[in-house]
């Protein structure tokens, strides 16, 4: 198989019909696939202006290059609409098994434009494409719809992504889930779906992605596997303590978020963290993706016999320390709740912790409760019946279901959302690791870790230890991981993978599978040009760059615990050096000279219709 002759499936849910299309060859060597041809194809394709929740809006389940293919962790998918949280291109990327299904059914992606009157489910086997009433799912739970799909469409190794509640209940905090707990998180692309009245995809595809050249590329993936296994991050970490391995490395740093980042410390992360999961007895075994030989997913069990994946680290910080709460079981039912029902664990635990700490400042009354718990930090039950609440919209909970933004912003007090661009940040204070913050402030989907993880250097030492509080040479250091993080959500490949793996590995990997022969300086362009797009899409659905900025808190409040503190955001003073180390204006706009350099002014990524 030549992976660069790569089929586009067209759905149209308005009108019920499907199209195949091809890609144009040559586009592969500029965007390699994923999130860059997938960004690429969106830009083409849709005003950036429009309702993110209207039928014109278009979700793109996109496979990365490798997708589907041997290669270590290559089962990685995205989903690429425009976000209904930030109003900024989405990508949201998932794991487990279900984009690599679609790869071997024969789909590199699947466009889904249109709206669907009525609830539909669609079933992909192979090129047999068909829609299917999903009346009676619309309101499961994903693990119900996901089981009650695939006893109907009779395969249980069919792979289920669909929405829960919360999407269908167009909260922009929603996900899709695919294989049950996988997640492609954030910025509410299950909000879309639920707007296009797609309750789910299930797929199934009867042939092995096998390359022209497969011996090359098995030797590749042999070299670079074993740099992952013996790598500590990826081949010791991980493995033993999952995401969780974090806890207690970001609180001791003193970077931990607190009670809605208030403190940056916890005292109680010993309660929570990715050893007490196995001491206490709730851990049961590893989980892998697709072709992963690291494994990094929890599967659980708790005493009173709820059981499944995670909580990861993101999860449980956000139900836990942000929320001051300090029980792992609640933590984990409010994880499980998310997965069930479709909800963003980061922006749904962040939210609770934002409607704590309106409610302590008496913005928030007692009476809008209802018969709830008080919003109080430290109350696990809060953090479980208004993430279920949030997911159904009941009570206060429809409120929550908007995000924390729209929620402060509600009572009047924006500030106390500790978001950017409206989506919320995830588990590391941007006081503390100052490259880190320049990146959650210019991130192209709002806040967001996974766009540029500076935590690697500044506090891992991976691939070298930054201070991190200096500012000298960081705006170089976020550029680059910004580019290679596009480019490898772009290849398809897992990005922890990046612990062990550098730009050359990446650049051999891509051109064992195609042939390229590309040098590692034009993957790095590729995810170069995958960053300006997005920024050009964003600027013209109106995101101003006075908008690439971080919550007040972390400027005019110095941090108040910990080994930092007095410490507070340095990220103005980054980021006329950052506009000017990516070429553009002085006022954070993109000039033509730029676009020239990328080749990107008249390149077009759909070619041909069948
Ligand atoms: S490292 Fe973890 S998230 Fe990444 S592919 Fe492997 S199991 Fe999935």
């Amino acid at each position: 198989m030549n992976l660069t002759k790569s089929t586009i499936l067209r759905i149209n849910l308005t009108d019920k019909t499907h199209t195949e299309e091809s890609i144009d060859p040559a586009a592969f060597k500029k965007y390699l696939g994923g999130r860059g041809m997938a960004s690429k194809i969106l830009y083409d394709e849709v005003d950036p202006t429009i309702d993110p929740l209207s039928p014109g809006n278009k979700l793109i389940f996109a496979n990365g290059l490798l997708s589907g293919t041997s290669a270590p962790t290559g089962g990685r998918y995205m989903v690429v609409t425009k976000s209904p949280l930030t109003g900024t291109i989405a990508c949201s990327n998932s794991g487990g098994f279900f984009g690599a299904v679609l790869r071997r059914a024969g789909y590199l992606m699947a466009i889904v434009e249109g709206k669907s009157e009525k609830p539909v489910y669609l079933s992909i086997y192979d090129n047999n494409i068909e829609f299917h009433d999903a009346s009676h799912l619309w309101g499961l739970t994903t693990d119900k719809a996901t089981d009650m799909i695939q006893d109907e469409f009779g395969e249980k190794r069919a792979r289920v992504a669909c929405i829960g509640p919360a999407g269908e209940n167009l909260s922009p905090l929603a996900c899709v889930i695919n294989d049950k707990s996988r997640a492609a998180g954030r910025s509410g692309v299950g909000a879309v779906m639920g707007a296009k009245n797609l309750k789910a995809i299930v797929v199934k595809g009867s042939n092995v992605v096998k390359l022209d050249d497969q011996d090359i590329f098995n030797e590749t993936i042999k070299a670079k596997t074993a740099l992952i296994n013996k790598h500590p991050v990826t081949g010791e970490a991980l493995p033993a303590l999952g995401t969780k391995v974090l806890d207690n490395i970001i609180n001791q740093g003193g970077l931990y978020p607190t009670r809605n980042f208030q403190f940056c410390t916890f005292d109680a992360t010993d309660e929570v963290s990715g050893e007490a999961l196995i001491s206490k007895g709730y851990f049961r075994s590893n989980k892998a993706c697709f072709a992963c030989p690291i494994g990094c997913g929890r599967y659980t069990e708790l005493p009173n016999g709820r059981s499944g994946e995670g909580p990861e680290y993101e999860s449980s910080w956000a139900f836990g320390a942000d929320c001051g709460v300090s029980d792992l079981i609640a933590i984990s039912e409010a994880n499980f709740l998310c997965n069930e029902y479709g909800l963003d664990t980061i922006s749904a635990g962040t939210t609770i912790a934002a409607a704590m700490e309106l409610y302590e400042k008496g913005y928030i009354q007692k009476e809008e409760l209802g018969n709830g718990p008080e919003l109080r930090f430290g109350s696990s039950e809060a953090i479980v019946f208004y993430t279920k609440q949030m997911a159904l919209r009941e009570g206060i909970g429809d409120k929550l279901a908007d995000g924390s933004y729209r929620l402060a912003a509600r009572y009047g007090h924006p500030e106390l959302s500790m978001s950017v661009k409206k989506q919320e940040l995830p588990a590391y204070d941007p006081r503390v690791v100052q490259g880190h913050g320049l990146n959650y402030a210019t991130s192209n989907r709002g806040g967001c870790h996974v766009r540029g993880y500076m935590i690697s250097p500044e506090v891992l030492g991976v691939p070298e230890k930054l201070d991190p509080q200096e500012l000298a040479g960081k705006p170089d250091w976020v550029i680059i991981f910004q580019n290679l993080t596009a480019a490898i959500d772009s290849i398809g490949m897992c990005l922890f993978t990046s612990f062990a793996l550098g730009l050359e590995d990446y650049t051999d990997l891509v051109n064992a599978a195609t042939g390229f022969g590309l040098q590692p300086e034009e993957v790095l362009k590729v995810g170069d040009r995958i960053w300006n797009l997005e920024r050009l899409f964003n600027l013209k659905a109106g995101i101003t760059p006075d908008m690439d900025t971080l919550p007040d808190r972390f400027f005019k409040e110095p941090i108040p615990d910990g080994p930092h503190k007095g410490a507070v955001s340095q990220m103005r003073k980054l980021l006329p050096e950052y506009y000017a180390k990516r070429g553009w204006q002085n006022d954070g706009t993109i000039p033509d000279s730029k676009l020239n350099d990328l080749g990107m002014r008249h390149d077009s990524a759909v070619t041909q219709k069948h």
